[in-house]
């Protein structure tokens, strides 16, 4: 039994949720994060944990440094550090720029960007060998949506997603020789729940005809690209963005 742990951000649900239980299938010890449904992270933990893995579920907010640095303590009595899937995120109900309030853009960069890169900023400071860590990698959730802008539906998350496409570039860059890997992943039209969060549940099917393999993805699918960014297959593997999108 190894003690390396990865944090996953927002792991209750979603595509963190198939990470969770993929990475403790490869015998990671997994710190689940989640937002406010404890129920949910709790049913992931009970899921690891009956096939003999190890899961701890700690309520973060990323959108609170405070949380932030409660998370990433809980992390440090599991095992060591190696891994960190900065998964949660948020997206807002259908508008247009000259509609959003400023409540509402503040919240999306403090949860998408913001949130992101104070977690990173935790595990660098874990994972470097300037730091006297043993190396490890770092992988962000972006979206196709930094590439195709997402008019007249939530361009402020966007661009939040375009600020997570230059943060890995630029944070792999910056601890490329001290251990760490950093890579993102821009998944397209994915079935989880958080169209239903943005207003529209079924926004994944209703625009699949628009996905050059004319379907959505699954949360299982995005978890095989990030365990594989997680894992020595990908050891030359660092400051790239992966598109898993079905060619959207
Ligand atoms: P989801 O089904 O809505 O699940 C979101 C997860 O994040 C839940 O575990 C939730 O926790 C957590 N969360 C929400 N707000 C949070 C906050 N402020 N702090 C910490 N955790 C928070 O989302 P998903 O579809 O799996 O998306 C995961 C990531 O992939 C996001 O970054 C998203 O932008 C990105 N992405 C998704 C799609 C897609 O089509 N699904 C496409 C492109 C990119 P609770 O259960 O406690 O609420």
């Amino acid at each position: 039994m190894t003690d390396k742990v990865v944090i996953i951000t927002g792991g209750s649900r979603g595509i963190g949720r198939a990470t969770a239980l993929a990475a403790a299938a490869r015998g990671y010890r997994v710190c689940v994060g989640y937002a406010s449904n404890e129920a949910a992270a709790q049913s992931v933990v009970s899921a690891i944990e009956a096939k003999n893995g190890k899961a701890i579920a700690v309520k973060c907010d990323v959108g609170s440094e405070k949380d932030i640095l409660a998370l990433f303590k809980a992390a440090d009595a599991f095992g060591t550090l190696r891994a960190l899937v900065n998964n949660a995120g948020i997206v807002g109900t259908t508008s247009r720029v000259d509609e959003m309030s400023s409540e509402r853009i503040q919240r999306m960069m403090a949860v998408n960007v913001t949130g992101s890169i104070l977690c990173a900023r935790e595990a660098v400071k874990r994972m470097s060998t300037r730091h006297g860590g043993k190396g490890g990698v770092i992988v962000n959730l972006s979206s196709v949506a930094a590439k195709l802008g997402s008019p007249n539906t939530y361009v402020d998350y966007a661009a939040s997603k375009g600020a997570i496409d230059s943060f890995t570039v630029g944070l792999g860059h910056e601890v490329a020789g001290e251990g760490i890997r950093v890579a993102a992943i821009r998944p397209g039209l994915i079935d989880t729940e958080i169209h239903a969060s943005g207003g529209e549940p079924d926004r994944a099917h209703r625009l699949s005809h628009m996905v050059p393999m004319k379907r959505v993805g699954t949360a299982h699918e995005i978890a095989n690209a990030i365990i594989w960014l997680m894992s020595d297959d990908a050891s030359y593997v660092t400051s790239a963005i992966l598109d898993v999108s079905g060619g959207r």
